[in-house]
């Protein structure tokens, strides 16, 4: 598959079609996107699909972005996520040109709702949460009018400002618009704009204690920003009548038009930030970067790059039918991307000595690697080669079935980059437990020699001891599986016991001077990253970020 990493103008979508129409038929100078998370928990990879979405499209047909934080619910935000949310919108490659918090805009909100007392179109309503769900009816029954509905303009803005000085307690009164209780459209009858909230905000502090509704407000915020195409997820299609109903009485300068997309899922993982909020607070994780955590921060920890996130989200596009991703193709992309990037060294995770009872005791000799033979210009590196050395424990058996290429008594097998070995006897401890191998080696079929004598089956990696340079390996398995979808909020039942194996063992020398977030290929092994949080542990940490190969192919 071609994967375009430059330019995004061939990608076409029913959003980018509007766009484009739109464009053509002089309806806007510029198209004005956003991207407007709730600052309530960190960016996920569903979040990803809305950035690349709204960014890109915005980019190719040269309009413009805000990030903008919908923070209309003071209980759940904080400045933590925000910081976070600009680190991983800009560590994803992309730069808003406005900053805005919905908060700044409370004032001009709370004036448009003033605006809809006047003409009849809101009203306070003195009914509690559970009568006002009463109230509403069902798709099948019609809703009742509220006995509060009949109230007077001016009663209706006295309550509403006394609301506003705090003169009612939480949950006492509402305001609420004054459409059609016995719309086919639930959201249409009568929905809440402003509740009351006596709670500390992370923006305005303690100035308001009436909070403007996501329905009311968004629309006021994509209008005040001159927005043109205001970009959701599907859950939202039923409310757009609503979205456009406040645009048209709350009389804004711009007229945003709203469109919906399939929300990203993928197998084996949670895409909810509350979901994803619980595992860290009942810490099941090690934060919200925990590398098993499907987070911007924690698949960044993992070792993803921007580049593949992003293939990755124009490659699912962007359609109106929900559908499920499979998580190997997210892997796929960072395969693809490290490719001709990283570094191929070897790595031991699991170690067993094999002692090379022919070779001179105390000669080092140092052997010719490439770093990336699909990418010549990588070079080539030396590594050591000596009388002891460190190979994975499975690639030994003391008694191996049929086609089994590795290493046993008798067998003889290449070492990458090296020689061929022949097994010639084990050391075994009281237990019976294989402690060390002996072989020996054949001088002559040093690797890059042209060595034509006879073949072997099998080509193992490994480490020379003395050099060896000591190293803790995380792999990772989901942290989730799917079933825990089908249990709602039982999902914690489904957590998976082997989402993190920790190994011990060793790497190349010249990797002692790896840095956080470097990225290598480790031969048979896969791809790892060198976790952020090594610097200054005792031992470099690598988490495995994907094996070498799946089943999964792009097509
Ligand atoms: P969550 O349910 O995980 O909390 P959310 O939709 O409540 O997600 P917001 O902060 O409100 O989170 O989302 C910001 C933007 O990201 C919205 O425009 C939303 O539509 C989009 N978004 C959230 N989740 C996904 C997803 N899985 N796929 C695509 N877009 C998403
Ligand atoms: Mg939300």
């Amino acid at each position: 598959m071609k994967v375009e990493q430059t330019s995004n103008v061939n990608v076409s979508n029913f959003i980018r079609t509007i766009v484009m129409e739109d464009l053509k038929a002089g309806k806007m100078q510029e198209i004005v996107t956003r991207f407007p998370p709730e600052p309530n928990g960190y960016l996920h990879i569903g979040h990803a699909k809305s950035i690349c979405l709204n960014f890109e499209l915005a980019d190719d047909f040269k309009g413009r972005t805000n990030l903008r934080f919908d923070d209309t619910n003071p209980l759940k935000e904080d400045v933590e996520y925000v910081n976070s949310i600009k680190e991983d919108v800009r560590w994803l490659g992309f730069e808003w040109d406005g900053l805005f918090f919905a908060s700044d805009y409370f004032e001009e909100m709370y004036q448009k709702a003033i605006v809809l007392i006047q003409k009849g179109l809101a009203y306070v309503d003195d009914s509690s949460a559970e009568e006002i769900r009463q109230q509403r009816g069902t798709l099948t029954q019609p809703g009742t009018e509220s006995p509060y509905r009949g109230r007077s303009v001016e009663e209706n803005l006295d309550l509403f400002e006394r609301m506003r000085n705090g003169e009612f307690k939480d949950g006492e009164k509402v305001l609420r618009a004054k459409i059609d209780m016995s719309s086919p459209n639930i959201t249409m009858r009568d929905p809440v704009l402003y509740r009351i909230s006596h709670a500390h905000h992370h923006n305005t502090g303690d100035k308001w204690c009436i909070y403007p509704m996501y329905d009311y407000a968004h629309p006021l915020e994509d209008a005040f920003e001159g927005v043109t195409h205001s970009i959701c997820t599907l859950e939202f299609e039923d409310h757009r009548p609503l979205y456009d109903w406040v645009i048209e009485h709350c009389e804004t300068d711009a007229k945003p038009k709203q469109y919906e997309f399939a929300r990203l899922n993928m197998t084996n993982t949670v895409m909810s930030k509350r979901k994803l909020k619980q595992l860290v607070d009942e810490k099941v994780v090690d934060g919200w970067d925990d590398p098993r955590m499907p987070t911007i921060s924690g698949l960044r920890r993992k070792g993803y790059t921007p580049e593949a996130i992003r293939s990755f989200c124009r490659e699912i596009g962007v359609a109106r039918a929900n559908s499920l991703v499979d998580e190997r193709m997210l892997e796929h992309f960072i395969r693809e991307d490290l490719k001709l990037k990283a570094l191929r060294t070897m790595a031991v995770l699991d170690p067993i000595k094999v002692v090379i009872t022919n070779y001179p005791e105390g000669q080092v000799e140092w052997l010719d690697a490439e770093n990336n033979p699909e990418n010549p210009e990588m070079g080539n590196r030396q590594i050591p080669f000596s009388r002891e050395i460190y190979i994975e424990r499975d690639d030994f058996m003391e008694n191996p079935p049929a086609k089994y290429f590795r290493l046993f008594p008798g067998n003889e097998v290449r070492l990458k980059h090296a020689y061929f070995i022949k097994c010639e006897h084990v050391v075994k401890d009281e237990n019976g437990r294989v402690t060390e191998i002996h072989c020996t080696y054949d001088p002559e079929t040093k690797s890059g020699s042209g060595f034509t004598g006879r073949k072997v089956k099998g080509t193992i990696h490994w480490v020379e001891a003395s050099h060896a340079v000591p190293a803790e390996f995380r792999l990772y398995e989901p942290l989730i599986t799917d079933d825990a979808k089908e249990d709602g909020d039982n999902f914690l039942a489904h957590i998976n016991p082997n989402s993190l194996q920790v190994l011990e063992g060793f790497v190349e020398q010249n990797m002692k001077d790896a840095k956080p977030m470097d990225k290598f290929q480790f031969f048979r092994h896969g791809y790892f990253n060198v976790d952020p949080k090594s610097e200054g542990a005792e031992k470099i940490i690598y988490n495995r970020i994907v094996s070498l190969k799946s089943s999964f192919e792009v097509k």
